[in-house]
């Protein structure tokens, strides 16, 4: 059903990055069915609850080295020799430990009960049957108290984390081996245009290969998404109302790449308004002005433009953190950047924030600068293959080579 009450003119003024993105994120509506997987298969997945530790993290006092475990009582503050009692190794509990006697003992093993501290192995000396100390020590020395890390009770992961390995590795340091976390999203994607051939194929006149449909799905697949691959739709209003309904009744998200403009081959903005709502955004960026989305029978809908660098620059500032948000990650979803000196001029200012193809690099003394790919066509894909990230070059400025901008590295971005 139509529904274009919420559609925007495309006359209307530039929406600034930060307002477009605001607006992106409000609507997006995190999933809320969840499913438990083994710890194992949690990778990239959102936790759905907080995971509570049901121990202490060390459960028992242990030793940080290896060494001797002694009672400072027993000891003086110059040299002292002790009797040698027991050995005990990571993975066994000790007897408690003889007045007078010192337990010889490895990292990560129980300190036995009457022992209050370990001394390194290196301020020892084994005499036969009797352990020279050869240094003072003091009490709780090298020994890591049972609840240092973790307490029982404690929350140790909230809900909406994306789990990184490190999340993986302190679950599974409490004993949890399943996890909750929210099903996977799936994410539907179809690439527009007459001129697109599939890789393999050979080319005809005017034809090109289809590269957003590569870069599409993994974008996706790297966010933990499952991909229906719609593949190529031919610039006809029917053929993309076809895909994008399809891609609604299928999907908990569509994606689709060319066709937003507004020239007579671009049939998405008509196809998204005869199905469903549709508000077409200029956002003052470079690249990558124009950005649609709107929904279908439910369904968000989130079209980029064509060119394959507008595609993989929107996809990283708007489509990831919408599916982010989707997907139950909580907290603030704005990618950190670095700040570092650039090591170019920039004399002309630009009316949209630029969004650079930047390399970060040391230079001879070991400095951190940032250089911008030589061509700012959006059509140039080797030039996101030589960036690691993107120069924020804010609107309505020069910099003159020194001065610091953001860098936002590829790995806040992908
Ligand atoms: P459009 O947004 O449809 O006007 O396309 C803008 C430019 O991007 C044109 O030069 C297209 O040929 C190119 N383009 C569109 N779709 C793709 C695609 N899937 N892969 C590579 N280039 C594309
Ligand atoms: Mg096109």
């Amino acid at each position: 059903m139509s529904d274009c009450s919420c559609s925007t003119q495309v006359a209307q003024p530039m929406k600034g990055f930060e307002e477009a993105l605001d607006l992106l994120l409000a609507q997006a509506r995190p999933v809320f069915e969840s499913e438990r997987v083994a710890c194992a298969r949690g990778l990239g997945r959102v936790l759905a609850e907080p995971l509570v530790s049901r121990i202490d993290v060390p459960s028992w006092d242990n030793s940080a080295m290896d060494g001797y475990a002694v009672n400072t009582a027993d000891l003086t503050d110059g040299q002292s020799s002790l009797k040698f009692g027991q050995r005990i190794a990571a993975g066994y509990a000790g007897a408690p430990l003889e007045p007078g006697t010192a337990a010889r003992i490895f990292t990560g093993a129980p300190v036995p009960p009457n022992a209050d501290a370990v001394v390194i192995q290196e301020v020892c000396e084994q005499q036969g049957e009797r352990v020279l100390i050869k240094e003072a020590v003091k009490s709780g020395a090298n020994i890591r108290r049972a609840g240092e890390d973790i307490e029982a009770g404690a929350e140790i992961l909230s809900a909406g984390v994306r789990l990184q390995p490190q999340h993986l590795a302190l679950a599974a340091s409490v004993g949890i081996d399943r996890l909750p976390v929210y099903r996977r999203l799936r994410v539907a994607l179809f690439c527009s245009g007459d001129e697109l051939v599939m890789p393999g194929q050979p080319l005809g006149p005017g034809q090109i290969y289809n590269s957003n449909q590569f870069s599409l799905a993994a974008l996706v697949q790297a966010l933990g998404c499952d991909v229906i691959n719609l593949g190529i739709v031919e610039d006809s209003l029917e053929a993309t109302c076809e895909a994008l309904a399809r891609g609604a009744a299928e999907s908990d998200l569509v994606l689709a790449s060319g066709g937003v403009s507004v020239g007579d081959e671009d049939h998405v903005k008509p196809a998204v308004e005869k199905l469903g709502s549709l508000d077409l955004w200029k956002i003052a960026i470079r690249p990558g002005k124009p950005l649609a989305f709107g929904h279908i029978q439910g369904t968000p809908f989130i079209g980029s433009p064509g060119n394959p660098v507008s595609l993989f620059v929107t996809f990283s500032l708007f489509a990831r953190p919408f599916i982010l948000r989707t997907q139950g990650v909580t907290g603030d979803l704005k990618p950190v950047p670095l700040r570092v000196p650039v090591d170019f001029d920039w004399p002309r200012a630009g009316k949209r924030r630029e969004f650079a193809r930047a390399r970060l690099e040391r230079d001879g003394t070991g400095q951190a600068k940032v250089s911008v790919y030589p061509s700012r066509s959006s059509g140039v894909l080797s030039s996101v293959v030589w960036a690691n990230g993107l120069a924020v070059i804010p609107e309505n400025r020069v910099l003159r080579r020194g001065e610091l901008v953001d860098f936002l590295p590829f790995s806040e971005l992908l």
